[in-house]
Formats: C-alpha cells, structure tokens, sequence
C-alpha cells in the first residue's frame, strides 16, 4: 500500500489556525508561556521539536515551570510500564498545578495514547486533562488546541491505523549544533515484546528530497551534528517503490556541501547489510558509530521475540562491520528477563557480549506491554532473579567499557565542542566522531568547532581531554 502523504494545503490550513491564535495571544497583557514534557526516544524528542515550533508560531514562548504555564503539552512514551507510570503520577499531580490556575490547558500525546484502553482511562480518571491526540493527529495540533481554547469541550483524536506523513511542520530545534532529522515513521517488524508498530503504524519513509533539503538547510544554519531517525533505518525506501534504499540516501546526506558530522538509529540487524558497512567505511562525514541492538544471545528465545536472527548470525555481522571498520564504536539494547528466559539461557547473553565487548549497552528488564504476544508468555525467573541476572550483566559490560575507555588514554582525536559543562575544571564538553563524551577545558568560543583533543583520562562513562594547538 502506498505511503499517505497530507497535502501541504492542510498544513497551511494548520499554520492559518496558528496566526489566529497568536492573533488572541498578542491581546493578552504578557505572553502565553507554554511547556513540552518528553518521555521516551529520540522520536519522540524530534515530535516535541515540532509541537514547540507549532506553539511558537502561535504567539507562545517557553517555561519549564508548570505552575505558570498556560499550555502543558505531556508527550509520553509506551515502551516501558515503569515509564508510563511516571507519566500517569506526574499528570495526576496536574491536577493541583490547574487547581490554581484555572484556565491552564492540559494536553497528552505520543505512543501511550495509541494504546488499547488509554483513552478510556484518561477519559474517565484524568478529568484535568482537555487534550489527548496520539503520534498520527499531532500535525493537527493547532486545530485541536484551538478547538479546546474555544470550549468545546474536552477533544480526544486518536485515529490509531498507519498514519500520514506530514511535511512543513514548523521546527523549534532545542539548539542549533545538533539537529533529529526523521527519515521515515513506524515499524513493521513486531518484535512480541514491543508495542511501537502497534502505536506508530506500519513504515513510511519522507521523500528523499524533503530529506535533503532539510539537512541542507540545518547544515547552512550552522549545524554540525546531525542524527538521521527511524525504527529501523535499514528498511528506508521499501514503502517508496523507486528503488532507492538507506545507503543510497547516505550518500546523497555526505555529499551535501559543509563540515558536519552523520549518524542514524536504529538499525535492525537483519537488515544491517554490507552495503551500508561499505558506504560508511567510506564517507568521511559518518560517524564510526553503530548501534545495533541484540536485545538477547540465546537462539530459542530471540526467536520467541521474533527477531530473525541468531546469535551466531548476529556475531558474524559484527565480524564484517569490523572488518570494513575496525575502529567501529558499537552500542546495543539487551532485555533480560524476556518470559521464559531461564538463567542458562540469559548466560548466554553475557558470552555474547564478552564476544563482541560492546563499547556501551542499553540494559533493561522485560516489562510487559499489554497487546502484545509477550505479555501472554509466562515467567520462569522470579523478579529477584531477573534482578541478579541483570546486575551481572551491568557488572561485566561496566568491566569491559572501563577497559575500552583506558584504551584512549594518549590517543588523540578529531572531537565536535559541543557544549560548556558543570565543572568548572574541565569547562567544556566534545564529543569524538564516534560520539564518546570528552570533558576538556578551553576557551568557551571553542564551541561549534571541530579540534583535536588527546585523552588523558578515563572513567567507564566518560573521557578527559585536552586540547591540542590548531597547526
Ligand atoms: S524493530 Fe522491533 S523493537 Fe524496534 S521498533 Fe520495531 S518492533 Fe519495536
């Protein structure tokens, strides 16, 4: 089926809302503040760039308070239960925050509100609350919060189903180095354990040449730091039917004029295929890094989650990545605890990273996501095993990061300054092409700059720098 596309006219017609409403702002005695509350991945960090650059065309500017903003936008994410707990605790406690300012707006969106009974719950628990819209309808959040404004009621728009793909949604980028650019929406992979194709629809890539035009447009504001977005990456281009595929727009992204430097999340192995090792051995402007979750190195249950390889398939990727770049920075996502998992099982996984010795991991503890295959699975482990299989876990990988991160001591760097810090001794913070964190001191203009910084000390997170004299 082919990719739905909104025509730009209703994204005019959004923006034309958007001048109304900053049209009422402009009247009141001191500006609207609005606040965006983000939960969750990168997706959603890049879905809160686009709520703010809508919330800024009409008239609003920024807090982080919640007691003086008028609008609170909650954007939550479904993927953990402990997560979707702290969103609901959080928005009861909104309640009080409106208690005293009576005319706040409350709004709640992203991947919990695609969620089988969320709407009810929030519906008939969560009176406070005058806006729920999930990821597919937030291009028409100015019609929706202008519907509120204008009292009509509570409005839920939740159209669940595959989505659309919007271009032309106004932007407000949290700074001006490092920018999300989304490549394509949603997943078609249904891992048992995961609801994101469930609340996120089937994938859908943007048009290469709203792609391109977007980073050259980022690159030409100063940006140098730049994060190509999907579920999958590696499935870019299917929907699109011309041929084209995520290596291919790679190269298109490299050969956009400027200094900046290219990474992209997240890749499933089972598409992770040579072509893209070949394309970034070879541009220069991607960063060596892959993060390319395994989520478990045990075969019988990384079937049960649907995840269509082996572990032995797993590990002769990353013998290949290897092999077209051997200082590949590698980082991944592991679940212990997956229902039905059994300690041998989960030693399996500790070999495996021992195997590969991953420069970081992503370690979480299976939580049950109702609506999928898994959550109907039962549990061999009690809590407390899964909780000692996982301390095990972060035990041997902290071991092996320490060592790797020893390994850089005296090595020096190409590095992107990309911020000031908080301590005062080591003021400013980089990162290395293959997005290490390096503290370092210098001089704060030093920021958008790319030096070169030799290591002088590690820790298991975190590297110290110094900077070397431009020849
Ligand atoms: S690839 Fe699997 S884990 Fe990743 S978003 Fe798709 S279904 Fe979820």
């Amino acid at each position: 089926m082919a990719t739905a596309r909104l025509t730009s006219e209703e994204i005019d017609r959004q923006m034309a809302i958007c001048a109304q409403i900053a049209e009422g702002n402009a009247a009141r005695p001191s500006q609207p503040l609005a606040l965006v509350d983000t939960y969750g991945c990168q997706q959603n960090e890049a879905d809160s760039e686009r709520l703010r650059g809508y919330l800024r065309e009409m008239g609003y500017a920024f807090t982080q308070d919640e007691a003086l903003a008028d609008v609170i936008v909650v954007n939550t994410c479904a993927v953990r239960g402990h997560a979707e707990d702290r969103v609901l605790g959080n928005v009861g406690a909104l309640v009080h925050t409106k208690r005293k300012k009576p005319g706040q707006i409350i709004a709640l969106c992203g991947c919990m509100m695609g969620e089988p009974g969320m709407v009810e719950k929030i519906r008939d628990s969560y009176r406070h609350v005058d806006l729920v819209f999930d990821p597919h309808a937030l291009w028409k959040f100015p019609e929706l919060l202008q519907r509120v404004i204008t009292r009509r009621g509570r409005v839920f728009d939740t159209p669940g189903g595959d989505g659309a793909i919007a271009e032309g949604v106004p932007v407000a980028r949290q700074g001006t180095l490092k920018a999300w650019v989304s490549v394509m929406y949603g997943c078609n992979n249904f891992c048992s354990y995961c609801i994101v194709p469930y609340v996120r629809g089937r994938e859908r890539s943007r048009r290469p040449e709203d792609i391109l035009a977007e980073v050259k447009e980022l690159v030409a504001a100063g940006c140098r730091d730049i994060t190509l977005l999907g579920q999958n990456v590696n499935s870019y281009g299917k929907d699109l039917g011309e041929g084209v595929d995520f290596p291919w727009l790679l190269e298109r992204v490299c050969a956009v004029e400027g200094e900046f430097l290219v990474r992209f999340m997240t890749s499933h192995p089972k598409d992770a295929s040579d072509r893209l090792f070949q394309v970034m051995a070879r541009e220069p402007k991607i960063a060596h890094h892959l993060h390319l979750p395994f989520q478990c190195g045990n075969d019988r249950v990384l079937a049960a989650m649907n995840r269509r390889y082996t572990a032995a398939g797993y590990l002769e990727l990353v013998r290949r990545l290897r092999a077209y770049i051997p200082d590949i920075v590698l980082t991944s996502d592991v679940i212990v605890g997956f229902p039905g998992e059994t300690t041998a099982e989960f030693e399996d996984t500790l070999r495996l990273i021992e195997e590969v010795r991953f420069d970081a991991l992503f370690t979480f503890i299976y939580s049950p996501r109702e609506g999928t295959p898994a959550a109907k699975l039962p549990d061999v482990l009690t809590a407390e095993e899964k909780q000692a299989n996982f301390q095990r876990l972060v035990d041997a990988q902290n071991a092996i990061s320490h060592a790797i991160h020893q390994g850089y001591i005296g090595r020096t760097f190409r590095c992107l300054i990309d911020g000031v810090g908080k301590d005062s001794r080591n003021n400013l913070t980089a990162r290395t092409n293959s997005g290490r964190l390096v503290h370092l001191s210098g001089p704060e203009d030093l920021v958008g700059q790319f030096r070169d910084v030799t290591i002088t000390d590690a820790t298991t997170w975190a590297l110290f720098g110094r900077l070397e004299e431009e020849g």
